[in-house]
């Protein structure tokens, strides 16, 4: 009898682990969460594998070898001749946090493209200092305008928690507003195009990702308040519970539909017209907007330039580790082996090596901000280790299956 078949399996996760042939990730990566529908026990759509063990994540990769990038770009550059002001207004808004991302965007919207981008920040939960002087260098150096939304801190500090406890999900409440943020803001000022950078939840469709639709994206608009879910509590039981009322919520939901349709916003991915490259992206934010590293490795994977805006985002890959067995250095390692910076054996040593490690650096400091006990978040880690996953042995959790397939139930 295969003892794992006995296994509970959290979360809709697939039963059996399988790691892609070309990449380090595997089958248990989450994708295209539209995360405010969601309670836990909403079952994942997870990263899909073809028959030759390939994920889809690395087959949109190879799909961006056969575009014609000149065609693409004439497309995009057909779009903005429709929208381009004449008069000073803004004509696209970049949402952001000045990240290498958001400011390759903007600038080259503004510089290459001629345009009058508007950029909006849904600024981190708890800004690192190097988040914070890139964000000032895309504002100063790069030369935009910007509109930082500053939300309700007590609100912002509850959801976090509640999205912790109820759902081991640091970060939900920063992605949430990242995502709605923008529509919402060129609804308020009559500006025609949001352009996102690359449209990594869309895996499972590469193709259909050139624009998003309103009228048929739930992502950006909701019809039925009492169907959300904030922190994994139902808005009725915040209300009630919580003592929040639905004014403090409306900052971390999208727009209504009604609204963004009659203001007739079109959402574009720009890394759908650009061929998109992390490193090059890097590069051009370094020498156009004052982009800058940190000096030091980010905990739980090998790099130094992806997402260092928040103190909170180390702690969640943490949780990505726990709940998926996916840590950061897995993330990384993949976007680099498709990109072919390095080689699948190179990321399977930097996974051993670095996934899963404890993000010390900022860890009190973000459960004072929260309120939490430390020991009870460890005690939440271990609540939402799923159990086809996880073994402990005889003290210690090991993951059953991992990719250098030396893990507690790997055929060693
Ligand atoms: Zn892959």
């Amino acid at each position: 009898m295969n003892m794992s078949e006995q296994l509970e399996v959290k979360y809709g996760l697939p039963r059996e682990v399988k790691f892609c042939k070309r990449c380090v990730m595997s089958n248990q990566r989450p994708v295209s969460e539209i995360e405010f529908k969601h309670n836990i026990n909403t079952k994942k759509r997870t990263l899909a594998f073809d028959e030759a063990g390939i994920c889809d994540a690395c087959r949109a990769n190879e799909q961006k070898e056969r575009i014609d990038w000149e065609k693409r770009e004439q497309e995009l550059v057909t779009l903005l001749d429709q929208h381009r002001s004449k008069d000073g207004s803004y004509d696209c808004l970049v949402p952001g946090s000045g990240g290498k991302d958001s400011a390759f965007q903007a600038h080259i919207l503004k510089t290459k493209y001629g345009m009058h981008p508007l950029t909006v920040t849904w600024p981190p939960i708890l800004y690192t200092d190097y988040g914070y002087q890139n964000w000032k260098n895309w504002i100063d150096i790069g030369g935009f305008d910007n509109i930082s939304f500053r939300r309700n801190g007590r609100v912002m500090k509850l959801l976090t928690r509640l999205a912790i406890e109820n759902l081991l999900h640091p970060f939900q409440t920063f992605m949430l507003g990242q995502k709605n943020l923008g529509p919402k803001m060129a609804a308020k000022f009559g500006i025609p195009l949001v352009f996102y950078g690359e449209n990594e939840a869309e895996y499972g469709n590469p193709i259909a990702d050139n624009s998003t639709s309103l009228r048929d994206n739930s992502y950006y608009t909701f019809q039925h308040l009492d169907d959300l879910y904030l922190g994994g509590v139902s808005i009725g039981e915040l209300r009630e519970k919580h003592n929040v009322g639905i004014g403090d919520l409306m900052a971390f939901l999208p727009a209504p539909a009604d609204e963004l349709m009659k203001a007739n916003i079109q959402v574009h991915y720009l890394g759908y017209y650009l061929r998109w490259t992390p490193q090059e992206v890097y590069y051009y934010a370094t020498e156009h907007t004052g982009f800058k590293a940190r000096p030091f490795r980010t905990q739980g994977t090998y790099s130094k330039y992806n997402s260092i805006d928040d103190k909170i985002d180390d702690l969640h890959y943490y949780t990505t580790y726990i709940k998926f067995g996916l840590g950061r250095a897995t993330y990384d390692a993949s976007q680099e082996i498709r990109n072919n910076h390095i080689t699948r054996e190179e990321g399977q040593a930097l996974v051993k090596k670095f996934d899963g490690e404890f993000p010390d650096r900022y860890f009190n400091e973000i459960m004072e901000y929260i309120e939490l006990d430390p020991q009870r978040f460890h005690d939440l880690c271990d609540k939402f280790r799923s159990p086809h996953l996880w073994a402990n042995d005889n003290g210690t959790w090991k993951l059953r299956h991992n990719v250098n397939n030396d893990g507690f139930n790997d055929n060693r």
